[in-house]
Parts: C-alpha cells; structure tokens; sequence
C-alpha cells in the first residue's frame, strides 16, 4: 500500500505576520480604518459578471504578492484611475448599520454569512471586490465581513451585500496540482491529532504540523486520541515531549470520552482545523464533541491530475458550542515549500532562545562549529527526534527557496 501523503496544507502568506509571531502582540489599528490607495480597473466591455469574479481571484492567485505590491496583479493598461478609500482592519464602529458575520462557505456568487442566528446569502460590493483582488481574493471561507440586508421581501429570501472585510490573520492553503489556493481566512487552531495506538504516533510528522501552524499564524494543539489503548505509556511520552515544549496539548479518547471536556473548551467560540493522518480518530472526536457532526476531515485523497481544477472547497461548520470546525476535502499536501528555510528555526520553540548562542550568526545548525543547538543537542536538552524533525525539513528538497 502507498503510503497516506500528510493532509494538511497550512501555508504563509505574509513573511511580516509570521517574523513577528509571538515576539510582538498583533498590531493594533486606527479604529477607524485606514485609507488605501487603490487603482481601479475600467469596467470591461462585457459584463461577465460571475466569470469575472472567479477569473480575477485565480489570477491574483497565481501570483504570490503582498497587498501593498498589489498593483503587480493588475496589468497596466487595465488602470484607468486612482482612488482613496477607507479599509477596516479593526473591530471599527464605523459601521453600526451592518450586520457582522463569518464567511461560512462560497456557493458560486454568493458568499454564506453567519451572523450567529441565521446564513445569508450574500454578494459582495463591486467597489470592495475591487481593491481586494490585489489581496487574492475579494471573500474567502473564514472572512469576518460587515454586510448590508437588502430591505424589502420577506425575510427568507432576503439578500445581503458584504460591504467590508475584516483584515485576515492566517490563510489556510492547499496545492492543486501547479497552483496554491486559499482555503480559509482567519484559522485560530490547528487541532493536531495523532493517536496513541493504530496508527503509532509520528512525531516528525506532528513537527511538521506544528511548523507549519505557526507559519500560517495558527495555534497548534497537539492531541494524543486513542489514550485508552496506551498500554505502555509510548504515547504519553510523545505528548509529554510537547507539553514540557510549553506548546497546548491534549488528551484524549473517543471511546471513554477522556480529555473531551477539554477539547471542546479549545473548540469553542474559534476556528479550528483538525489535522492529522487518516485513522487517527479526528472524525470519532467530533461526533462525541457534537454528535451527528460529519466532516469531511480532508483525507480523502484526491487524485487531481496536474493542471486540472479541483471542485471541491473549503467550508466552515458552526458548532452547537460555539466556534467552527474548518471542513476540508482533499486537502492533502503538507506544504512547507513557502517557508524559507532560515526561518524553521524560529518555529522550533527550544530553539528560538538558544540560536543568538551559535558562533555564526547564519548558523543552520546543522554543520557548523559551536552550535547552541547541537550543544544542547549534546547535552539531552533538545530532543533528538525534534532535531531530526529540523534537519529533515531543512534539507527537504524544494524547501525554503
Ligand atoms: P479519522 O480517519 O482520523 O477520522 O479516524 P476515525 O474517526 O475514522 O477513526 C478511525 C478508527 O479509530 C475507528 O475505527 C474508530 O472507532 C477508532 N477510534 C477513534 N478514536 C478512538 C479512541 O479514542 N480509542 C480507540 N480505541 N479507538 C478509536
Ligand atoms: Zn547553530
């Protein structure tokens, strides 16, 4: 049997975001917005509404750019003016006449708004389609928006526009084929599940989640399930290694409900991805949370051949506690090509204190002489099967450009 390609593909989007993961509180913005310069394109001679739209996002797609190097998506001659409007990044008042709610999923033009009591059907503004395009995509799965209810018809089939999109914070993204898409905005954890017994944990897999969780400024939770059929203690041992690293781990198991009280407390009232290798038991942890719950927990591996666009998206579900659950289908690479290499290092948390100590300041602590880690290494105060982790993905092929 081939063996099972990793299921999660959590990519970085901003080297900015994650550079300042964890040193510095997420920046603050002016409450009330900020102006953006943005360029406008000239309507195009045929309407084409919906194509546009979808043609726009995976052009932007395709290029990997920074919103304020927007302008590289849009080719010159497609601008015909300039013009100043305000963005709002923040939990910004200024706008008490809109409703606020969370992308849940994308059905063709319209984006499905939760605003905690009910979905709309949403479409979103022209104007902020627009200066979006520059950052990817106008609305994704996860977005924080405020939208507007049109007035008049009755309530059920009641229409809303999206008038504004909180700023994203960690974009959840996958490989089809040649291209990257985003999934899903504004992930706050990464639920990472291995189990105690069939299948045996894999820690340099579980390292790999956790890289790139934080890459993508997710929170890792490291979840050792199946703890009832930990006989001899192999699969303590493993979440041990994780809890003594300060990172957020749990216990737990599906059949005797162990460690389900705090599961549900890291599920409730955030977005969670759940990550981990096929058989592990992330489907069986989300009945017992929310019994009934079916997600398509993204192992299902597809067979996309190169090129072709695979259909199947992203969606959010709500969960009767609070929070959401990302559902994703056919996630299946684990992607760290985006991160460069020099940067792994800041995502081993034994290691960010000790790297001032290597004698060469580009030390990839791997070959040099008088390296901080591979002292500590030495003296058993890094784990070695943490270090092979670091080493394996630093010397990945493809990795870290
Ligand atoms: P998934 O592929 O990660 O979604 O895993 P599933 O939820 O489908 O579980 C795979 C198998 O492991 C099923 O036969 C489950 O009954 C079993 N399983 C799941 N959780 C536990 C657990 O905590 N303890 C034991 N003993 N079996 C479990
Ligand atoms: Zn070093």
């Amino acid at each position: 049997m081939p063996t099972v390609p990793p299921v999660l593909d959590i990519r970085v989007v901003r080297l900015e975001e994650y550079r300042s993961m964890g040193s510095s509180p997420r920046k603050r913005s002016s409450k009330a917005g900020k102006k953006v310069r943005v360029r406008f394109r000239r309507n195009r001679s045929k309407p084409g509404r919906v194509k546009d739209w979808t043609r726009q996002a995976r052009q932007a797609d395709d290029h990997e750019v920074d919103a304020d190097r927007s302008e590289r998506v849009v080719a010159k001659g497609d601008l015909s003016r300039q013009r100043t409007i305000i963005v709002h990044d923040d939990e910004g008042e200024s706008h008490p006449d809109l409703r606020r709610g969370t992308v849940l999923a994308m059905r063709g033009l319209y984006a499905e708004v939760d605003d905690g009591e009910r979905v709309w059907p949403c479409t979103v503004r022209r104007l902020l389609r627009t200066r979006l395009i520059g950052e990817k995509h106008p609305v994704t799965v996860g977005d924080r928006v405020r939208f507007r209810v049109e007035t008049g018809g009755d309530e059920a089939t009641q229409k809303g526009v999206i008038e504004a999109v909180d700023k994203r914070r960690g974009l959840l993204r996958r490989r089809t084929g040649r291209r990257t898409q985003t999934i899903v905005a504004n992930v706050d954890r990464a639920i990472i599940v291995s189990s105690a017994r069939e299948p045996l944990p894999k820690p340099h897999l579980i390292d790999r989640y956790i890289v790139a969780s934080l890459a993508g400024d997710v929170t890792p939770v490291i979840c050792m399930n199946k703890v009832d059929l930990d006989h001899d203690g192999s699969g303590a041992a493993v979440i041990k290694r994780y809890t003594d690293l300060g990172h957020l781990t749990l216990r737990t198991s599906a059949i005797t409900g162990e460690g389900i009280d705090s599961l549900r407390e890291v599920l409730k009232d955030s977005a969670s991805v759940i990550a981990g290798q096929s058989g592990v038991g992330k489907s069986s942890l989300l009945n017992v949370v929310q019994p009934g719950l079916k997600l398509r927990v993204g192992d299902i591996i597809e067979q996309t051949s190169k090129g072709r666009h695979t259909t199947s998206t992203a969606s959010l579900i709500r969960l009767e506690l609070g929070g959401y659950v990302v559902d994703t289908p056919g996630v299946r690479s684990f992607d760290l090509s985006i991160i460069p290499r020099n940067e792994f290092e800041a995502y081993f948390v034994e290691f960010v204190d000790r790297v001032a100590d290597c004698k060469f300041p580009d030390c990839t602590h791997i070959h040099e002489a008088d390296c901080a880690i591979k002292a500590a290494l030495e003296r058993g105060e890094i784990h070695p099967e943490r270090y092979e982790s670091y080493v394996h993905m630093f010397e990945e092929p493809g990795v870290g450009k």
